[in-house]
């Protein structure tokens, strides 16, 4: 008979079933045989909606950690080896990305473009090649990839469910509902509960509220984008202003464009603002007259009017950001009833916006990043934890 490990069967719960939920649930369930699920209030086959930020991001992948950020360098780094991996023609998952060449104008001195030269065919442009952009001292280009996040998200759920990963929908107040009652406390079942092992939390702005986490520090940093059909564009552009892209345009493969946008903290605001979509238009335009369709721009200087009529969506979503930076430690939490029966719960939460990180000392020592882009990395380092905390326990 087979030696099986002692860990094996361990019933693994992740909260959550956003990028990071859904990654992070993937890692767990192939190191071996945990038996994971995935239990989460909303679902990426659901319809868009303001608790699930995943849907609505860009999403491409360009760093944004700082010099002496050694470990979010290190997460974003390790995402992006395994999705160019997983984008590879042929591969399951190319359909979620585009591999793209991307142009970033930087309005003000950074302090280190270099940090990017680990992206494919990393090059400083000379000044006539961004004199285009009035506001730019300087500009980068190299190769990355542009995430569908609708169709990732989907695909991630499928590689899951595919595996045996099993799903639960409920929405939960504190994590003793889980603790105490297993899934059968949410699923009707009339069996006795099955002892949960280890829980893993992923709630991204849930984790403000989520009794047991009740995280203060994390808030949100509103997000508000357009959506266009503009097949025609091949490459994204970003205007970066003091390490924060204030306009975007990320092309995916599908033929859609998104052009954003805004990054303002604490706004909770659910809906797009008409006001902003055209501000947003606008400074796409700016940065990429291309946006236009080529037979107006074969015809005349193209205006906001023009890119009206390639409106798919507008809309917006709420970053999950966090002092301090993302949350990937694990603790100890007794189960409810039981004094002497802990688990480990696993944090894996939270981002650090650049913005904050510049002007505050106390966030130099943080680690973060943008969801999608350290999402395998977070996810790696949550199994990390969760396998040393079954060892010593
Ligand atoms: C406009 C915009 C552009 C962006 N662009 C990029 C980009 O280009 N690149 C990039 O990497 N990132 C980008 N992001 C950021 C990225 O979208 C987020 O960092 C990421 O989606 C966060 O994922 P998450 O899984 O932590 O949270 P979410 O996607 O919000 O998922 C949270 C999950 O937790 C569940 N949950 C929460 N509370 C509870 C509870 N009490 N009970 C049960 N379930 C619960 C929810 O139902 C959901 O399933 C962008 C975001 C926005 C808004």
């Amino acid at each position: 008979m087979a030696n099986i490990p002692d860990i094996n069967g361990k019933n693994v719960v992740v909260i959550g079933a956003g990028v990071i939920g859904l990654s992070t649930a993937i890692k767990v369930q192939e190191r071996g045989d945990y038996s994971v699920t995935i239990l989460a209030e909303t679902f990426p086959t659901d319809a868009k909606c303001i608790k699930y930020t995943s849907h609505w991001a860009g999403a491409h992948h360009v760093s944004t950690a700082g010099a002496d950020d050694l470990r979010l360098q290190n997460l974003e780094r390790k995402t992006f080896d395994i999705m160019w991996e997983m984008s590879a023609p042929g591969g399951e998952a190319e359909g979620c990305f585009l591999r793209a060449p991307q142009t970033d104008y930087y309005a003000t001195k950074e302090e280190n473009p270099d940090l990017l030269s680990f992206y494919p065919d990393f090059r400083r442009l000379e000044a006539p090649a961004y004199a285009c952009v009035p506001e730019a001292v300087s500009a980068v280009s190299f190769s990355t990839l542009n995430i569908n996040p609708p169709a990732y998200l989907t695909y991630l759920l499928a590689r899951f469910l595919s595996r045996g990963g099993r799903i639960v929908r409920a929405s939960i107040q504190h994590v003793a509902e889980v603790l105490e009652g297993g899934m059968e406390a949410f699923t009707g079942g009339k069996s006795k509960a099955r002892p949960v092992d280890a829980l893993i939390i992923c709630v991204g702005l849930g984790a403000r509220t989520l009794g047991g986490v009740d995280d203060k520090d994390v808030y949100p940093v509103r997000g508000q984008t357009v959506l266009l059909q503009a097949p025609w564009i091949e490459g994204g552009r970003s205007l970066v202003v003091e390490s924060v892209a204030k306009t975007y345009i990320v092309p995916r493969r599908d033929g859609t464009v998104i052009v954003g946008g805004t990054k303002v903290e604490n706004d909770w605001f659910p809906k797009a603002r008409p006001e902003t979509t055209i501000n947003i238009l606008e400074r796409g335009l700016a940065l990429y007259p291309e946006l236009a369709p080529p037979s107006v721009r074969d015809e005349r200087e193209p205006t906001v009017e023009d890119l009206k009529p390639l409106i798919i969506e507008e809309g917006c979503g709420l970053r999950p950001a966090r002092k301090g930076g993302i949350r990937i430690q694990s603790e100890w939490i007794a189960v409810p009833g039981s004094e002497s029966h802990v688990v480990p719960i696993i944090h894996n939460y939270g981002y650090d916006f650049p913005q904050r990180r510049k002007h505050s000392l106390s966030c130099t020592d943080s680690h973060g990043g943008y969801g999608f882009q350290t999402s395998w990395g977070s996810a790696l380092a949550a199994l990390t934890l969760l396998e040393g905390a079954f060892a010593k326990d």
